[in-house]
């Protein structure tokens, strides 16, 4: 029977490989490093002395491929988040706490509603979203909803750095727009905020390397794949950088943004989302899980120099007051992913592959590749199953 090769166990390949063990396919996945994941992977810290993740991963329940992927290797249930549309913010300067609630159905009515809708904002501000239905790829988030008062700086400003992580007087647009059409556009049921409730190796990883193995797949760890056989059927799914080097010529995004996550040993009272926006700090957003406090700062570059103690001081104290924390700063793992994803740039967004390379018997997946969704999770996984039905079908787009 023909095997199909996929390199790279990070969740686009692992999205592939699955979809091709489902469909009865006798499959090979490589992977350079000791463990599956790739830049969504979870691990034992010992200064921490417990399991981290490299970083928070805020999904949504609209995120459709997610889910399914999830279903598929039955972790769904791993998930957790608030019951309910519900976004807590805390703003640094005012010291104000509010949430943000949506109604389930697509109507939005929440917009009337001024318990439910951003503090500051009338029900007319949020015409704003229309100009952003309307966005194209030179459009840069910033100069087309920027500057807009309470709307943009409480909510379409953290949401879109957390989309995009890139700055956003840099970021297209276009990807934003795509991402609010698959979630918040079709109503808070699509809009649920879901993180993994122990880690994202136990919700994606491990069990879908179990999924597969008890499939007959081979999963080969620890091996670095150094060049690829024209002939043989191959799914690529490495970086773009990794991509580039074993197929010389191939255009893909060169630039990157960082993401710096700061684990703090702290047990807090979750609340009702196990997380909170912050407006006005340095990182954006916070996650209570078990007895660690993780904070996300992205489009992270600016602080790639920045020393990690006093980097964890800052952001401490922004927590202490955000969420009445003693002053003390507790025991900390910083943890920078320097090239976490592709600067959404209108120009590097040019320079993202179609799944198909000019070798039938060779596509390509990956978060870089031309899904249409910025670098997220949705999109590593949504380009897998893509690239497993473009080398299955040859009538596949
Ligand atoms: C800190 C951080 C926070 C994030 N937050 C979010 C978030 O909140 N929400 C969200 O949706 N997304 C988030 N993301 C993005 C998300 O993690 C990625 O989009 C996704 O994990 C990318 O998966 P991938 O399979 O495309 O790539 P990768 O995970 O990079 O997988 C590629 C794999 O290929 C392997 N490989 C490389 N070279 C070779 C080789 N020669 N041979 C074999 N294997 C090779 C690598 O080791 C790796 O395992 C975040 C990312 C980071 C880093």
């Amino acid at each position: 029977m023909t095997e199909y090769h996929v390199i790279g166990a990070g969740l686009a390949g692992l999205a592939a490989a699955c979809l091709l063990a489902e469909r009865g396919k006798d499959v090979v996945l490589h992977e350079a490093a000791k463990a599956a994941g790739g830049r969504a992977r979870s691990y034992f810290d010992a200064q921490l002395n417990c399991r981290i993740d490299n970083g928070n991963h805020l999904l949504l329940s609209g995120n459709d491929s997610t889910m399914h992927y999830l279903r598929r290797i039955g972790t769904e249930d791993s998930l957790t988040g608030p019951a309910d549309p519900v976004f807590p913010f805390v703003d640094l300067c005012s010291g104000a706490h509010w949430k943000l609630r949506l109604n389930r159905g697509r109507l939005p009515w929440w917009i009337f509603a001024p318990s439910m809708r951003v503090p500051g904002t009338r029900p007319a501000d949020y015409l704003l979203l229309l100009k952003l239905r309307r966005a194209g790829a030179g459009d840069l988030v910033e100069r087309l909803v920027g500057g807009a008062g309470s709307l943009y700086r409480n909510l379409l400003e953290p949401l879109a750095i957390a989309a995009l992580n890139t700055p956003l007087d840099i970021a297209s647009a276009l990807p934003l727009k795509v991402v609010l059409a698959e979630t918040i556009e079709r109503g808070g049921a699509s809009s649920i905020p879901r993180f993994p409730a122990i880690g994202l190796s136990e919700s994606f990883v491990d069990p879908a390397l179990a999924w597969l193995q008890a499939r007959g797949a081979e999963i080969r760890l620890g091996q670095r794949v150094t060049a690829i056989d024209p002939d043989q059927k191959t799914i690529l799914a490495a970086p773009p950088w990794v991509a580039a080097e074993l197929l010389p010529g191939l255009i893909v995004p060169d630039e990157f943004e960082a993401i710096c996550n700061l684990h703090f040993k702290a047990q807090v009272d979750p609340g009702e989302a196990k997380f909170w926006g912050l407006i006005g700090g340095t990182a954006e957003w916070v996650f209570a899980k078990g007895e660690i406090l993780s904070a996300t700062i992205s489009a992270a570059n600016r602080y790639n120099d920045a020393g990690n103690a006093e980097l964890a001081a800052k952001v401490w104290a922004e927590l202490a007051k955000a969420l009445g924390l003693g002053a003390e700063l507790p025991e900390y793992r910083v943890v920078r992913e320097k090239r976490a994803t592709f600067a959404a740039t209108p120009a590097q967004l040019a320079r993202r592959p179609k799944t198909r390379t000019v070798n039938k018997n060779l596509v390509l997946a990956g978060d870089w590749t031309d899904t249409g969704l910025p670098a997220t999770i949705e999109g590593a996984i949504r380009s897998g199953n893509a690239a497993a039905e473009a080398i299955l079908n040859p009538g596949y787009p």
